[in-house]
């Protein structure tokens, strides 16, 4: 994060932190009017509306900077909570203290103020984090002596949707060098040896190495195997190693590999709180790491944005007046696509009955006091990480990495739902290799695996990040394309399936290719899950039927 980025995450915890100040008369103006109507009323909602309203300031008071008033809560809340534990509204001993208790508060509160005049609000204790930056690239630079290798190469790597630029050794390697400083988040293949110097393509990158800010991605491609080559490639910022004859679908796959990781989404968190404060401190400081925050003030309205937003976690408070993050948490538990989602409750120092409460209910993690911003970021991203890894366990197929059956099927739901709602098109479309059992027959079925890999690959290179891509069966693929009408579907299937069939795949033997078939049929004419999927059946059949090779569009004519 950059000095500017940094001032307006410090200005915006300034700011909350002020606007906290000026909001503490009317938040304890209202803790005092609760009180007063829970000794008229005497009811248990009242008594839990208080309970939640001092949780909160709490809360805020510790998140904000200003642990002296939370100190002075805390005494309150407790007398409150443990009023709700015993289903007692009115003790008189343990309540004696409370109007005492209010008018402390409201000291402290014209104190906080007086101190705001004179500006000396405490910054919040929020930290800005900085998270390595990611540098998205799909731009490869080949260097290599063997032009005709090179440029070979280059058409196999075009096919897969890489930018490539070829760099002869021979040439004035400047404009190699200066290619590097003008784009450092290209991919460099390098040969190693050079005529003059078996080691050159080495030496060149040590040197530029030296130059860079951030040391360049490179991969080294060698007829050498001696660890003294591979020690020289590894100092000089080697990521992979390959070695001559080139296996040109591993060195693709190592680089489908680089090049997914570094596209990784952003992180989703969804923080579930009545407080516009927490919400407000939270999403400040997940932002600032580059996190996607959604925030619900209404828990009615929880599912619902849980279906669109999808989040990676959810950071949920405990306590709210309609319902509190426990009762919360199980309604979500009970929806079977939510049932993996890390879900961890925001607490203070108090909570710690709830807190273990809370985890033998649910099970779930939880976060005490988080008023570091380092620990939430680093909370926040190990879970994630380790919830979406997890998932891709569950979800992902092992062969492509693609989304299995079962999770191309909840996509589609899914998918149709947002698309509903939002009255936008959304195209299915299902492609089946042809004559597959004929390719394993005659290559074996190692080569029809890696026919397998190079559609799912051509797959995720040429559609777009918004469309969901599965292996459905097999030799059977699914794509869900969204605002996407069929007749634009088709075309879009159509030029991969146009690049599929000129696709050379290699077995022992021979070079041979293969192509496929697909069916498409969209939402418009279709309207729900089940009828799609088996419109798009149809038409995949008609396709076979009608001499393979080909696509068709199912419109229910
Ligand atoms: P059509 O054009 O009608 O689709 O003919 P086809 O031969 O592709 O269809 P069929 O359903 O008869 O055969 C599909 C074959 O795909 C049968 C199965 O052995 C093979 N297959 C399924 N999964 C895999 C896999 O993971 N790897 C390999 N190598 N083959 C697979
Ligand atoms: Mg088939």
């Amino acid at each position: 994060m950059d000095t500017k980025e940094h001032k307006i995450f410090q200005e915006r915890m300034r700011l909350l932190s002020r606007s906290f100040v000026q909001e503490l008369p009317a938040r304890i103006d209202e803790i005092e009017a609760l009180w007063n109507k829970l000794q008229i009323e005497r009811d248990m909602k009242t008594l839990q509306a208080l309970h939640c309203s001092v949780h909160n300031l709490i809360s805020n008071g510790e998140a904000l900077g200003y642990p002296e008033l939370s100190v002075e809560v805390r005494g309150l809340e407790q007398v409150l909570k443990s009023l709700m534990q015993k289903n007692v509204l009115l003790d008189a001993v343990q309540s004696a203290g409370i109007p005492q208790q209010i008018c402390e508060l409201k000291k402290i509160s014209v104190e906080q103020e007086s101190d705001l005049t004179k500006d000396t609000t405490p910054v919040a204790p929020g930290r800005s984090v900085l998270l390595p930056s990611t540098h998205a690239s799909n731009l490869i630079f080949v260097v290599e002596e063997d032009i005709e290798a090179a440029q070979e190469l280059a058409l196999q790597l075009r096919y897969y949707g890489y930018e490539v630029e070829v760099f002869n050794h021979s040439d004035n390697l400047d404009r190699f060098r200066t290619a590097v400083q003008h784009k450092p988040d290209a991919i460099i293949l390098m040969g190693v040896e050079f005529t003059d110097d078996k080691m050159g393509g080495i030496h060149v990158m040590e040197e530029i190495q030296r130059k860079l800010a951030r040391p360049a991605r490179v991969i080294f491609i060698s007829v050498h195997d001696e660890i003294s080559f591979r020690l020289g490639a590894v100092r000089a910022g080697s990521i992979a190693y390959f070695i001559k004859p080139l296996n040109s679908t591993e060195l693709i796959d190592r680089l489908d590999q680089i090049t997914a990781s570094q596209i990784q989404e952003p992180f989703r968190v969804l923080i579930v709180s009545n407080s516009s404060t927490i919400l407000a401190y939270y999403t400040a400081i997940l932002e600032q790491a580059e996190i996607l925050v959604k925030t619900v003030s209404e828990p009615m309205k929880l599912v619902e944005i849980l279906n669109d937003f999808n989040p990676d976690l959810i950071l949920m408070d405990l306590y709210m007046p309609e319902c509190n993050g426990i009762e919360l948490t199980r309604v979500i538990r009970q929806i079977d696509s939510f049932l993996s989602i890390p879900i961890v409750y925001l607490a203070t120092k108090n909570d710690f009955n709830t807190q273990s409460e809370a985890m033998s209910l649910c099970g779930d993690d939880f976060l005490i006091e988080l008023t570091d911003s380092i620990h939430l970021v680093a909370a926040v991203t190990s879970r994630v990480t380790r919830a979406r890894s997890l998932r891709s366990l569950m979800y992902r197929d092992g062969l492509t990495g693609l989304l299995n059956h079962t999770a191309i099927k909840e996509e589609l739901v899914r998918e149709i739902a947002r698309s509903s709602r939002l009255n936008s098109s959304l195209s299915f479309a299902i492609l089946n290799i042809d004559f597959f059992k004929k390719i394993n027959d005659a290559y074996g079925h190692a080569a029809g695996d890696r026919v397998i890999k190079s559609l799912a690959r051509l797959l995720k290179q040429r559609l777009r990040e918004t469309d969901v891509i599965g292996r459905y069966g097999g030799e059977e693929f699914a794509v869900i394309m969204n605002d996407t009408d069929a007749v634009s579907a088709a075309k879009v299937i159509d030029e991969i399936r146009n690049v599929f069939s000129r696709l050379l795949h290699l077995s022992y033997y021979e070079e041979f290719s293969v192509n496929f078939s697909a069916g498409i049929a969209d939402l418009a004419h279709f309207p729900d899950a089940a009828r799609l999927s088996e419109a798009t059946d149809k038409a995949l059949y008609q396709a076979k039927q009608r001499g393979r090779n080909r696509v068709v569009v199912n419109t229910g004519d």
